[in-house]
């Protein structure tokens, strides 16, 4: 069905939800979505993930707001008038139904012709690797196989929208790796828009068009997955995407002999020409410097002469095959006016050799690729 691509296919606006006793789940949320697009929405636990994609779905009424697909107002519909399909981690099979008589269920239930139903069940078997266990019961498989019996149960229906609650949070580390690559594999194969909710940011990351961050039921930034890990829109954002996130150190804009700086009790960043203006405003006031741990001690920050570095103690190394993670107390005196103390962030050097716990260390920062936050609102500087 042809559907013109510059409308979006899922519109909501202004979606609030207030339960029962007061508790606010989701203020104000706002997103158009178009069609065939992998929406991941990331915030930690009980930042209304659930909540929203329950309210697409027609499982929880709205308090305030519409949701609109392809132009017709969702909000009062049944679940079953509105073409959508949610997962749950819990995969929800009947246990004394075989995985092909789990499937056809819903097909069932709408009266759809029994050849037409036998022949889409086997399709889409084969499309989810799961043909040769149609006669099983869900009692029979592993997480992994009852997790695509009920994707299989959801393809069926040819939903126009595809919700995902947390579907992979039961599966160990292995299969959720898998069953990521496969859904992002059966996204583009189905053609379809999805919106999958996870409180895992790799997870988001790595399998989102566009990502979602919530925090407290407000939406923090939506953004393709680059510019979420580069151009972050608060310090939340910052330190939330990343494994580990952005670091943020607090310090102040002063001048030093030569200029305005950053000034923290580890390092001290004299500000380049062309950063400047941008911090005019926050002259001798408090500021939040985020950089990135893969920007600290790395070969980029080494190569460059006269950057800023930080003193530090390394607490722990985590060694990552070639790679190394050093989590580290910064060191120094407080700076005028700062909140100073020791501060623990993090540091990714290309390589592990010669770094132990209790070492003393200057690591070269590539300053140039921070982020500047102001540090009562959060926001972005730039
Ligand atoms: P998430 O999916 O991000 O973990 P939820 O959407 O489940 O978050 O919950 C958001 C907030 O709403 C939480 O504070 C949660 O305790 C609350 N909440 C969720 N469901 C209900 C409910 N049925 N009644 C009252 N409060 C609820």
């Amino acid at each position: 069905m042809g559907f013109p691509n510059n409308m979006p296919r899922l519109k909501l606006e202004g979606l609030s939800k207030t339960y029962p006793g007061g508790v606010k789940a989701l203020d104000g949320f706002s997103l158009d979505i178009a069609d065939r697009e992998f929406i991941a929405v990331v915030g930690p636990s009980g930042c209304g993930k659930s909540t929203l994609l329950r309210m697409i779905a027609g499982l929880d009424e709205v308090s305030a707001g519409r949701i609109l697909l392809d132009e017709k107002e969702l909000n009062g519909l049944p679940p079953r008038d509105r073409d959508t399909a949610i997962m749950f981690q819990n995969y929800a099979l009947f246990p004394h139904m075989t995985v092909a008589e789990n499937m056809a269920f819903g097909l069932k239930l709408r009266k759809t012709p029994r050849a037409e139903v036998a022949s889409r069940v086997a399709e889409t078997a084969r499309l989810l690797g799961i043909a040769d266990l149609l006669g099983r019961y869900p009692g029979e498989m592993s997480g992994g196989q009852r997790q695509r019996a009920a994707l299989g149960r959801a393809i069926l229906r040819r939903p126009k929208v595809f919700l995902f609650d947390e579907p992979l949070s039961n599966l160990d580390a292995k299969m959720r790796a898998q069953m990521r690559v496969e859904i992002s594999r059966l996204h583009q194969s189905l053609a379809s828009t999805m919106i999958f909710v996870t409180h895992d940011q790799v997870e988001a990351m790595t399998m989102g068009d566009r990502v979602v961050v919530l925090k407290d039921g407000v939406m923090q930034q939506a953004a393709d997955p680059d510019t979420l890990y580069r151009h972050p829109a608060n310090a939340f954002v910052a330190s939330f995407i990343g494994s580990p996130g952005m670091n943020l150190f607090p310090g102040r804009i002063m001048d030093v002999t030569g200029g305005p700086a950053f000034v923290h009790p580890s390092f001290t960043w004299k500000l380049p020409e062309a950063v400047r203006p941008r911090l005019a405003g926050y002259q001798d006031r408090d500021v939040l410097f985020g950089i990135r741990p893969e920007d600290i001690g790395s070969a980029e920050a080494r190569r460059a002469e006269g950057g800023p570095s930080v003193t530090a103690v390394i607490g722990v190394v985590e060694r990552l095959g070639g790679q190394a993670c050093l989590y580290l107390q910064a060191e120094g005196e407080p700076a005028a006016g700062g909140k100073g103390g020791e501060l623990t962030f993090a540091a990714r050097p290309e390589q592990a050799q010669g770094f132990h716990s209790g070492q003393k260390v200057a690591l070269p920062i590539a300053a140039w690729n921070g982020k500047f936050f102001d540090p009562a609102s959060g926001s972005s500087i730039f």
